[in-house]
């Protein structure tokens, strides 16, 4: 083993080739290109194998990645493949866009050390797309039909990741969806530079093909409440993400020209999924040719900014009220956004839209600094005096995060219990909330989170669910 792996001291550390930012800003293809098979063995065997594997630990799906690398590093690629999808329902989607600077990588024993991470997440993205490629994924495979049904709320990676495994222990699952497509925010909010969409429909196809049955264009609390569909399941699962929008507080911020980032995501998926979108053709959700001011710092604004620089805008500022080293979004995704030509102003929040007749031309900001940590430790942004400044703006996007809709009203579940955040009480172990049978996971749990953390509570969620629904056989059958 020892001659294939330990190879960081002599080999660089290196990603699949990156596309120019001159030519991925022009289209909504991914900007990284394949592994070519050497490369992944060979970025595979800079591994070294550690003993206490801290990349694993700082997984949230605790894979297996020393000896799914040794496997790649050794040409054993089915295997690999085999064993990564042991503990991920969706790998290559998860090497797409994990930050893995923040987790796996970021924990890399020899980026500690100096010589740059192992590569995971590309690893682990060309296992899986070497295995679709081959045909090593197989078909889902129901487990013997068991007679008893779960409904999931939310067709999210959460929602997802459940339906699978509780599909294949032979439930019946339905999965309803407010949208006309399966995959949450993987289809509608994460733009293809990212996450081509192709790589998200197959995923939801074989599903479909396993007899996951989607009901889509299906809002729970419109077309049924919580407990009509208690009564037609025998366990619910609640994947139902956070989706009310954090609203800009500033005067003229009801103009016309001021949209709201999901609005504008959806919009741009839609079209690039094919779709007729009035809004966008109306330039209402369009970029093209105007300047873009998007308020916020999180990879919402990231994806807004990039977007917009896709649709031919003008120009393309990001404001946000911290500085760089304080801001959420993942550094990685601003380099990649500073390449293709968005402008940055750090430390500076929105005053008010300006505009006339209700339409908005542009943008009054002023500077902010740093002041002393409040509550939560984390310096609090205070305005500069006389730091006022204007930016030309014929769209003002605002991207500052999303809360939890309020679910026990909109589900006509006043016993549904939550937290003060509005985010739904699971018990941390059994993931079920004050309602029996009801469970629920990903964001919805968490507040604003990632995929693979949602993944990893739908996976979580689907063990717990058939506990439940296995005692309650039991019972029934005493
Ligand atoms: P969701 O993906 O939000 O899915 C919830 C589903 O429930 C939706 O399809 C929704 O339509 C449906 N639903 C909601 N209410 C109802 C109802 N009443 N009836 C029926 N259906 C309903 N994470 C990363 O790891 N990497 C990234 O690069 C990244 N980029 C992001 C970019 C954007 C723009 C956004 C908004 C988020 C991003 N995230 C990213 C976060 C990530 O997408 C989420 O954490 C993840 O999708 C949460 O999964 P989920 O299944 O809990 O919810
Ligand atoms: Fe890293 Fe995410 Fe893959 Fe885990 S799932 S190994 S965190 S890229
Ligand atoms: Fe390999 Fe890095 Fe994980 Fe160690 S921490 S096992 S070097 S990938």
């Amino acid at each position: 083993m020892a001659e294939r792996m330990l190879k960081f001291t002599t080999v660089e550390r290196a990603t699949p080739a990156k596309r120019a930012a001159q030519t991925r800003s022009g289209d909504f293809h991914e900007i990284y290109a394949d592994f070519i098979d050497a490369k992944a063995a060979e970025q595979a065997s800079r591994c070294s194998q550690c003993g206490i594997p801290f990349c694993q630990t700082h997984c949230p799906l605790h894979n297996n990645i020393p000896d799914w690398l040794r496997m790649t590093a050794e040409g054993r690629l089915q295997e690999a493949y085999a064993l990564s999808q042991a503990t991920n329902s969706m790998p290559e989607i998860c090497g797409r866009i994990c930050p893995q600077d923040r987790l796996c990588e970021g924990s890399c024993t020899i980026e500690q050390s100096g010589h740059g991470t192992v590569t995971i997440g590309a690893v682990e993205r060309y296992l899986t797309d070497k295995a679709w490629e081959e045909g090593w994924v197989q078909p889902l495979r129901a487990g013997p039909a068991r007679g008893q049904s779960v409904g999931i709320i939310g067709a999210g990676p959460a929602g997802l990741a459940a339906a699978e495994r509780l599909r294949e222990a032979g439930y019946d699952v339905t999965v309803y969806d407010r949208h006309d497509r399966a995959g949450g925010l993987l289809i509608y909010g994460i733009p293809g530079f990212k996450l081509e969409k192709d790589v998200v429909e197959r995923r939801t196809q074989r599903l479909a093909d396993g007899g996951v049955e989607f009901k889509l264009s299906f809002e729970v609390g419109r077309d049924a409440s919580l407990d009509e569909l208690r009564a037609r399941h025998d366990s619910i699962l609640i994947a139902a993400g956070v989706y009310a929008a954090r609203e800009l507080i500033a005067p003229g911020s009801g103009s016309s020209g001021v949209a709201a980032a999901l609005d504008y995501l959806i919009a741009s998926n839609r079209v690039g999924l094919g779709d007729s979108v009035p809004a966008y053709d109306s330039g209402e959700l369009n970029a093209a040719g105007r300047n873009v001011v998007v308020v916020g710092g999180g990879d919402t604004a990231m994806d807004c900014v990039r977007t917009a620089v896709r649709q031919g805008a003008k120009s393309v500022t990001c404001l946000y009220r911290r500085d760089r080293a304080n801001m959420p979004g993942s550094a990685r995704e601003v380099a990649h956004a500073e390449e293709e030509g968005v402008v940055f102003e750090w430390l500076a929040a929105p005053r008010a839209v300006l505009g006339d007749a209700g339409h908005a031309d542009g943008l009054r900001a002023v500077r902010m600094r740093l002041g002393p940590p409040d509550a939560s430790g984390r310096q609090a942004p205070e305005e500069v005096e006389g730091g006022d400044f204007d930016l030309p703006a014929g769209l003002v996007i605002k991207a500052l995060g999303f809360d939890p809709e309020d679910l026990p009203n909109l589900f006509s579940a006043p016993d549904l219990a939550v937290s003060r955040w509005g985010t739904v009480k699971a018990d941390f172990k059994t993931m079920q909330t004050s309602l029996p049978g009801v469970f629920a996971a990903g964001d919805i749990v968490r507040g604003a989170s990632l995929v693979v953390w949602a993944i990893r509570d739908g996976r979580d969620a689907a063990d717990a669910i058939h506990q439940h629904l296995s005692q309650r056989a039991l019972l029934a059958a005493e």
